[in-house]
């Protein structure tokens, strides 16, 4: 033992984590990940499946491929030793499958040999993604029984035998060539010298899985120079055998509605889940970047005050869901629980907040049928002339729903339950793809977001189409000098997605 005694070692695993998609990354996986003190990833993950790491993980990019390799290799090798003699819990992440050109070998010879436990988690391989999302049959009954997978660029003075070029032109079926883009004129060249046929049809598969995957559908003979008139960069897969030319042009994943299209969603980052789920299952390329960030409130005292007395109101009105998750979560840490609000009834903005509310296991008594403040100032006006009510709300945020509820003879008090502020710097990614015009849209999903957007982004706002919620937050940007080209039918996340998809077929329709 290297170690001195009693002293805890950790532990190293070597993940697959997939072709790209973070989707494809395996269970186990995951579960590493959520365990991991210390993440050693490679440049081709997708930095989506990092979010599983707790966030008091170190998280390392250890660069480009094409950097000295030896060098980096025992970098590598030494800082997951220390780690693991440190006892953290290291994630070595790979892209694809660790054993398919993931150089695991080299890394687990280290890891034995300084006595560091370890373990393989197996991931999808860009070959088998490529097949999946290109839709290539990589093997098929009638046209091939086999697959290779084979490197475009082998190892000089590597230990074993090289590539025999004449045996795999007579491999009787699949050849998927990786790191093949680079050197395609001169392994397309050696495999047609071996006697394979010009004619055999290839695919190139490029970002395979990502919402940019491409497919470039050729010959053996003509494969090197298509990729150099086509300028396509690495990652790609070559596929080459007659299962290639059963790619259909365009695949399940690039017709879906949202192919081809980049999305910003400016919500705060703990709240932009659902949006950027539904519109990655679409087909789009999603961005973040909040405009507006949510906190707990400076001062719990009123809070507090306010909760002791709870039995004084007759309603409890919520106009977000960030109310409901801030005030309740305040009530059980004082140690009390959902008797508290036994006497109150309960009224929300619109689905979202009773939503919320239902995920506390509480029936909401009042929903208006549009989301907006106005809407619920009508319903519960002619409930609360003489009553008392209690609105749990934002450290700003509009005065209508109080007003119109104190002229309808209500006694209103409000609670600041969290705290709403601007963002006030933009990730230089986004920035970036905002000002070359790479956005397509942005989402605006609230009157405060319209006014932190147009402040945050300036003018590089105009550059793509902006998709509002609602009628409101559209009079805000327009007040703002800034028309949005969707607007929600429902003023829902839901809605927004459904406002982009038709705005999205009409163009289609009239271009
Ligand atoms: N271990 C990885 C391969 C690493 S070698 C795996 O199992 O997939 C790097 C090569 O993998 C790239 O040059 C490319 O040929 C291929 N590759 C990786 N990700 C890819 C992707 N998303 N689309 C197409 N090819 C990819």
């Amino acid at each position: 033992m290297t170690q001195e005694q009693g002293e805890k070692t950790g532990k190293v695993y070597l993940v697959g984590a997939g072709p790209g998609d973070p989707g494809m990354m395996t269970l186990r996986g995951v579960e590493c990940l959520r365990g991991a003190d210390f993440v050693l990833y490679d440049y081709l993950v997708d930095m989506r499946v990092l979010r599983h790491a707790p966030d008091s993980a170190e998280l390392v990019c250890l660069g480009h491929h094409s950097r000295e390799r030896t060098i980096d290799q025992d970098e590598i090798n030494e800082k997951m030793v220390q780690a693991a003699r440190d006892g953290r819990t290291v994630v070595r992440l790979k892209g694809g499958d660790p054993d398919v050109f993931g150089r695991s070998a080299q890394e687990t010879e280290a890891l034995r040999s300084a006595e560091v436990p370890y373990e393989i988690v197996p991931g999808v391989t860009a070959a088998l993604a490529a097949g999946g999302y290109a839709e290539i049959p990589l093997t098929h009954a009638d046209y091939s029984s086999c697959l290779a997978l084979v490197t475009g660029q082998e190892r000089r003075g590597k230990k074993g035998p090289p590539l025999d070029y004449q045996a795999l032109a007579g491999f009787p079926g699949t050849l998927v060539f990786y790191m093949g883009i680079r050197s395609a004129a001169e392994w397309s060249a050696a495999l047609i010298e071996g006697g394979k046929s010009p004619e055999t049809p290839v695919a190139i598969v490029r970002r395979c899985t990502l919402p940019d995957q491409t497919l470039i559908r050729c010959t053996l003979g003509t494969a090197a120079e298509v990729i150099r008139q086509s300028r396509i960069r690495p990652p790609a897969v070559t596929v080459v055998g007659e299962v290639a030319g059963l790619a259909p042009e365009l695949s399940w994943f690039a017709t879906r509605p949202l192919f081809g299209r980049t999305v910003l969603v400016t919500r705060p980052r703990h709240q932009a889940g659902t949006l950027c789920d539904r519109f990655t299952d679409l087909g789009a390329r999603v961005l973040v970047q909040p405009t507006i960030e949510i906190s707990p409130c400076d001062d719990w005292e009123p809070v507090d005050d306010m909760l002791a007395r709870l039995d004084e109101f007759d309603w409890l009105v919520f106009s977000s869901a960030n109310g409901v998750h801030h005030l309740l979560t305040r009530l059980f840490f004082l140690g009390r629980d959902l008797r508290a609000l036994g006497g109150v009834k309960l009224a929300a903005i619109g689905p979202g907040t009773a939503e919320e509310l239902a995920s506390w296991r509480l029936n909401t008594d009042l929903v208006p049928d549009q989301y907006r403040a106005e809407a619920l100032a009508d319903v519960l006006a002619p409930r609360v002339a003489g009553q008392r009510v209690l609105l749990a709300r934002a450290s700003r945020g509009r005065e209508v729903l109080a007003e119109r509820l104190q002229q309808a003879g209500a006694r209103v008090s409000q609670v600041v339950v969290y705290a709403s502020t601007d963002v006030d710097s933009v990730d230089p990614q986004v920035e970036s793809a905002l000002s070359e015009g790479q956005i397509d849209w942005i989402t605006i999903t609230s009157s405060a977001i319209a006014q932190s957007a147009v402040r945050l982004f300036r003018q590089s706002l105009g550059q793509a189409k902006l998709a509002s919620i609602s009628p409101i937050t559209s009079q805000t940007l327009r007040s703002l000098g800034h028309d949005p080209t969707a607007e929600a039918v429902d003023y829902t996340m839901d809605g927004v997605v459904d406002a982009v998809l038709r705005a999205e077929r009409e163009d289609g329709a009239s271009g």
